[in-house]
Parts: structure tokens; C-alpha cells; sequence
């Protein structure tokens, strides 16, 4: 059976990630990985469905363990991917999500070669500055702090594949262009390296 493609997608904070994600989401075509952290739920957020929570220990333990496929530690917080889910999944022919940030990316690009990295922008710096503060749920510092951190992980946009932009209002055609990506990973000759045995049948 074919397997999945391991997808990362990336984003600053205000980048839509969310809605992109729910939509394709909504093809059927994907599958997302639950992260575990040791931050505190949201209120709104639900254990198992927006993350597994787990103790510092806890989560410490798994990294010994060789449980977390990646992980990194955010804001004072440890985040990473359950290693067997992910596994599961790709073996079940889905196309696999990891919403990661960019330290897990680099993890995943050095492990998994053939994944496909995305970083998903806003269209531009001065549009994500006024997302952030258009939300009015941040304190000035808090989005100073979001902002300048866009700026460090930027420098690290050499390790992605794609780079899609999410217009304002026009999440529809990020899914699209996300999409479009897939089908023709999914078409590239090196992902098909029995293309001419297939195609004489033997
Ligand atoms: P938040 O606390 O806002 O939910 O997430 C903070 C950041 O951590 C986001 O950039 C998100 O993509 C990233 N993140 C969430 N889960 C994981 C994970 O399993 N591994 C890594 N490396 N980053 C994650």
C-alpha cells in the first residue's frame, strides 16, 4: 500500500495556521498529529484533541524512552510528537500534519528526508502585525515578543520546501495551493522509482 507523505507545516503566530489546517482537515486526505505538552490547557482546549498534557517528568521520561519522533522546548514549555501515532498513520496511507515550529522542523528534515517542509506567511510582516494586535487577546509585550520571534525563525527558511502564503481572507486558496503541493510530491519521479516496472507490469 502507498504510504503517506509526512507534512510539516510551520507559521508564526498569525500566519492562520489554524483555520489552513482545519480545512484540510476537512478533505478527509489528512491526518494531524496530537503534540504532547507540559503547558497549561487553554481555556476551550481539550486533553487528546489539541494536545496530550503531560507532566514535565512525564515528558522527560518519553524523550528517554525514544517516544518523541521530535521535540523542542518553547517559551519554557517541552513540545514534540508521539513517535507510534505518527507511525500509525503513515503506514495507514495517510498523509500525515505535524503543526510544528521550526526547531521540530529541522529535527524532522534531518530524520525524515523525504518529508515536505511549509512555512505558511501572512503576506507580509506589517499585515501579521496587525493580525496580532487586531486580536486584542495579547498584551503589548507578548506581541512584541511574537513578533521578534518571527524575525529569528525566518532566518531559518532555507530548511523548507514551500513557502505559501495566507492571504487575508483567502484561506481557501492556502488550502489550495497546499493541495497542489501534495498531488505533485505525490507525481514526483523520485517518489516513484519503480514508475517504468509498474507501468510494462512486471
Ligand atoms: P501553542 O502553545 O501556541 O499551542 O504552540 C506554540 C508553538 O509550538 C507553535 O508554533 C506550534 O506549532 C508549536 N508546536 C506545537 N506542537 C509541537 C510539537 O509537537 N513539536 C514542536 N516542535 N512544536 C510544536
Amino acid at each position: 500500500m502507498e504510504t503517506g507523505l509526512l507534512i510539516v507545516i510551520s507559521g508564526p503566530a498569525g500566519s492562520g495556521k489554524g483555520t489552513v489546517n482545519a480545512q484540510l482537515l476537512q478533505t478527509g486526505d489528512f491526518a494531524f498529529s496530537v503534540s504532547a505538552t507540559t503547558r497549561a490547557p487553554r481555556p476551550g482546549e481539550v486533553d487528546g484533541v489539541n494536545y496530550y498534557y503531560i507532566s514535565h517528568e512525564e515528558f522527560e521520561a518519553r524523550i528517554a524512552s525514544g517516544d518523541m519522533l521530535e521535540y523542542t522546548s518553547y517559551v519554557g514549555n517541552y513540545y514534540g510528537t508521539p513517535r507510534k501515532e505518527a507511525e500509525a498513520v503513515l503506514a495507514s496511507g495517510k498523509n500525515l500534519i505535524l503543526e510544528i515550529e521550526v526547531d521540530g522542523a529541522g529535527q524532522v528534515r534531518k530524520k525524515f528526508p523525504e518529508a515536505v517542509l511549509i512555512m505558511l506567511l501572512p503576506p507580509d510582516f506589517s499585515t501579521q502585525e496587525s493580525r496580532l494586535r487586531g486580536r486584542g487577546t495579547e498584551t503589548e509585550d507578548k506581541i512584541l515578543g511574537r513578533l521578534a520571534q518571527t524575525r529569528e525563525e525566518l532566518t531559518h527558511l532555507d530548511i523548507y520546501d514551500y513557502i505559501v502564503y495566507n492571504e487575508t481572507g483567502k484561506s481557501e486558496i492556502c488550502k489550495e495551493d497546499i493541495l497542489s503541493i501534495v498531488r505533485a510530491e505525490k507525481l514526483s519521479r523520485k517518489r516513484n522509482p519503480d514508475a517504468a516496472r509498474r507501468y510494462f507490469g512486471n
